[in-house]
């Protein structure tokens, strides 16, 4: 991996732009970041060294283009096009560029452009949900062959679903913000994009902590140095099929403290069983109808990325449908939210047996 930043400084134009990087290592040393200028490094992937080879020799590498800027900046648009020319020529690199001016792009491509190039992979941030409305129709419409998102720093909960089921984008990364006057990240907003991603098999990092980290209502401060290795040990990146999810730590809700919390949801509570349920489990027995739920569970449930996720449980047609309703056994972002079961994971048999005991356990006590 390097990095080849053509020109450098930038001007603010999103929400994610209030603590920019780029502006606080530049004010450290006494340098405005709102002046756009070239760099010597302008025309790095065609510099030679003393062999003659070139200086950006990392075959197949990956560039990180343009990471003290941005490569759509207006103030840029004289320089654009010898770039082009140069990752035209480098077919040996991939170039990333990560942007927040997306709706930018179309009047700033190279005349033969096509259908986009190879060796290009486009990234749009969006920092909330406003952004991601705006941006990601825009990136999706465009002619580009490997799309990616960043949501970072994550600044608000973030429904990207109808986006990552179009297939076409490659991966998407979240993370929180660092820095002094940081805002807060809520570990809840990258477990619901993280969701919509394993839903659609879309690859996933959860990249950093941020310095102001909020999980189940608490506030935790994070140095710098413990913000990237705090997300990757939490093992909330996914990787489709790759059982990173299995490393992840989680504690199993007190089942009565789960009844009580699930009494208090008036969608759950609304859940019951019919007197013809009764009478069914009453005929059957409750052994019979716990094989019964042994089987939903691992036919419906226990995939790493179940078919149909979020709609796979009927609302009517067997008891133990009715009671995956009513205590939060009914998709994977239920047993994730309401039982803190990872979702992006097969289902071991331990966690099978207990989603099976509190079905049971709520049917016995409708009896
Ligand atoms: S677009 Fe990126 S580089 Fe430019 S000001 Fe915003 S955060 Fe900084
Ligand atoms: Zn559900």
């Amino acid at each position: 991996m390097s990095i080849w930043n053509p020109w450098h400084g930038c001007k603010k134009i999103s929400p994610g732009c209030a603590n920019c990087y780029v502006y606080r290592r530049d004010e450290s040393i006494g340098k405005d970041a709102s002046i756009v200028s070239k760099t010597n490094d302008y025309d790095l992937p065609l510099k030679k060294n003393r062999q003659g080879g070139y200086k950006l020799d990392c075959s197949g590498g990956v560039v990180f283009t343009c990471m003290t800027s941005d490569f759509f900046l207006d103030e840029a648009d004289d320089w654009r096009q010898g770039c082009w020319d140069m990752i035209r020529q480098r077919q040996d690199l991939h170039f990333h560029i990560i942007t927040k001016r997306i709706d930018r792009f179309e009047k700033c491509l190279p005349p033969d452009w096509g259908e986009g190039w190879d060796n290009v992979t486009i990234c749009s941030t969006c920092e909330d949900q406003a952004r991601a409305d705006y941006r990601l129709p825009i990136l999706l419409s465009l002619p580009i062959k490997h799309r990616e998102v960043i949501c970072e720093p994550m600044l608000g909960e973030i429904n990207m679903e109808k986006h990552l089921a179009t297939g076409l984008i490659e991966h998407v990364t979240c993370g929180g913000e660092s820095g002094s006057g940081a805002r807060p990240c809520h570990f809840s907003w990258i477990q619901e994009v993280r969701r919509e991603c394993v839903r659609s098999a879309v690859p996933f990092t959860f990249k950093q902590t941020g310095a102001v980290f909020i999980k189940e209502g608490r506030v935790y401060h994070i140095e710098r140095k413990l913000q990237m290795p705090q997300a990757q040990k939490s093992g909330y990146s996914y990787i489709p099929n790759m059982g990173l999810a299995e490393q992840i730590k989680y504690t199993l809700p007190d089942r009565q403290q789960l009844f009580a919390r699930l009494g208090r949801s008036a969608f759950r509570s609304r859940f019951y069983l019919t007197d013809k349920d009764k009478a069914y489990v009453r005929e059957k027995g409750l052994d019979t109808v716990r094989r019964h739920a042994q089987d939903i569970v691992a036919k419906r449930l226990s995939a790493e990325n179940p078919a149909n996720d979020g709609k796979q449980t009927p609302m009517k047609g067997h008891p133990v449908f009715i009671a995956q309703h009513a205590t939060a056994c009914c998709c994977r972002g239920c047993l994730e939210k309401w039982h803190n079961i990872p979702s992006g994971k097969v289902l071991t048999s331990d966690e099978q047996a207990y989603i099976t005991d509190v079905l049971i356990e709520w049917i016995a006590s409708r009896l």
